[in-house]
């Protein structure tokens, strides 16, 4: 039996809506599910209940954003074209009606409404014609809470500037391109300690996305996110091949650290399937005991 403990629903930037995937999970054969939706809870009750309806164990989750340049051995000056890397964390069961926890993604949320805007200015500047007004009209059409760049690039190629959304983070609005503004200023201490008062297990998603520039960057950056009382690794994830697994497995296991795991699934948009990490329903159980539930 497996799980898959990393996915997103229309509630953030998924495809599929949270009372949906429970009987999506159970078709796939999995015995648990953790929705992880980008800085909002707001899909965990609805998908909660149909979880409890089908049978799949359900673990409410968040992902949360933090400033990955934060955990850069000071002083740190990111040199012209530097790709810094993103640091997300995950919280794995989680209240989904904590308030601290509400208070940080409103926070969130503010500094977003800030960035998108302007990512549109940069675009404009750039003679794109877009509007802010039409990212929401299609934000609000999904059904979705969280405005993200993937529904700005959605835009792009329905106004024919874009092949496709990939294509519109390679030219416009990816790291590094000429209309991307960064984020993730969210401290990582803050985001551990507000998963964990939200009654969660801090986990450490897609270490291969913070690129690190070898073994030893990684260690150190994992053992400042230990000393901060991270929880545990995300191991299995659909960007990690058999060498990163192998490699965070081992590292988790040397830190004395939990290890999770999930496709990071955000419905059919992408190629990625629910469940396709196939991670053992025992990582689950582990978690669950951890967690006291
Ligand atoms: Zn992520
Ligand atoms: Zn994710």
């Amino acid at each position: 039996m497996y799980c898959d403990l990393h996915t997103h629903s229309t509630a953030s930037d998924g495809g599929t809506p949270p009372q949906e995937l429970p009987a999506q999970a159970r078709a796939a054969g999995l015995a648990a599910l953790a929705l992880t939706d980008h800085d909002t809870a707001a899909g965990l009750p609805a998908c909660a209940a149909a979880a409890g309806e089908v049978g799949v164990c359900f673990v409410p989750g968040i992902e949360l954003s933090a400033n990955r340049a934060a955990l850069k051995p000071a002083p740190y000056t990111p040199a012209p074209g530097d790709r810094l890397g993103t640091l997300h964390l995950l919280g794995l069961f989680i209240r989904h009606d904590d308030p601290g926890l509400a208070a940080l993604c409103r926070d969130v949320a503010q500094a977003r409404a800030q960035r998108n805007p302007q990512i549109i200015a940069r675009l404009n500047e750039m003679g794109l014609s877009i509007s802010y007004d039409e990212v929401l009209a299609l934000v609000q059409a999904q059904g979705g809470q969280v405005i993200g760049r993937p529904h700005i690039g959605q835009v792009l190629v329905a106004k024919g500037y874009a092949a496709s959304v990939q294509d519109a983070f390679a030219r416009y609005i990816g790291e590094g391109r000429p209309a991307y503004v960064r984020k993730d200023l969210l401290p990582p201490g803050r985001a551990i300690d507000a998963i964990h008062k939200a009654g969660g297990l801090a986990i450490l998603a897609h270490p291969i996305q913070m690129r690190c520039a070898d073994a030893a960057e990684l260690e150190y950056t994992v053992k400042r996110l230990a000393e901060m009382d991270l929880d545990g690794l995300e191991v299995w994830h659909c960007d990690h091949g058999p060498a990163e697994i192998q490699a965070y497995a081992a590292l988790a296991q040397r830190l004395g650290l939990l290890v999770s795991g999930g496709s990071d699934y955000h419905g059919p948009r992408k190629a990625v399937a629910l469940g396709s990490q196939q991670v053992p329903v025992e990582v689950f159980e582990a978690l669950r005991d951890v967690a006291g539930l």
